[in-house]
Formats: structure tokens, C-alpha cells, sequence
């Protein structure tokens, strides 16, 4: 029996590379193994974000975000 290990690649804002991440990995931060620059965590899953939690998460995003608004009524 194999496991089959799913990985997903980021681009270093910084220099471009390539980067694998492990979807283990999701929401961790880790850093591009070229240049060692801060990567943007991966996110496989929608993050719930509320009025107050959306400006923070959104400035510091250093990768592009897909938002969907909605409303309960
Ligand atoms: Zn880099």
C-alpha cells in the first residue's frame, strides 16, 4: 500500500522560485529554499473571516487572495 503525499507549489515573491509545499503544511508559514525570503502560507481550505479578522489577515497576506462576501439574511 502507498500514501500518496500531495504537494502544491508557491512562487517566492521574492526571486520567483518555485517552492513545494506539503499539504500538511497548510497555514504554516515556511520560508523559499532559494533565497530564504518568507513564503505566503497555503491555504487548501477557505478561511472563515469575520469584521474584524478580515483587515489584518488581508494586510499581511503576502499571496493573492480569493474573498467571497456573504451575509446570513
Ligand atoms: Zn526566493
Amino acid at each position: 500500500m502507498s500514501e500518496t503525499v500531495s504537494t502544491y507549489r508557491i512562487a517566492c515573491t521574492a526571486c520567483g522560485t518555485e517552492n513545494r509545499i506539503p499539504a500538511s503544511k497548510e497555514g504554516i508559514s515556511g520560508r523559499c529554499g532559494s533565497c530564504r525570503a518568507p513564503l505566503p502560507p497555503l491555504y487548501l481550505h477557505p478561511l472563515e473571516l469575520t469584521d474584524r479578522s478580515f483587515d489584518p489577515f488581508v494586510s499581511g497576506y503576502q499571496g493573492p487572495i480569493l474573498a467571497e462576501f456573504w451575509a446570513p439574511w
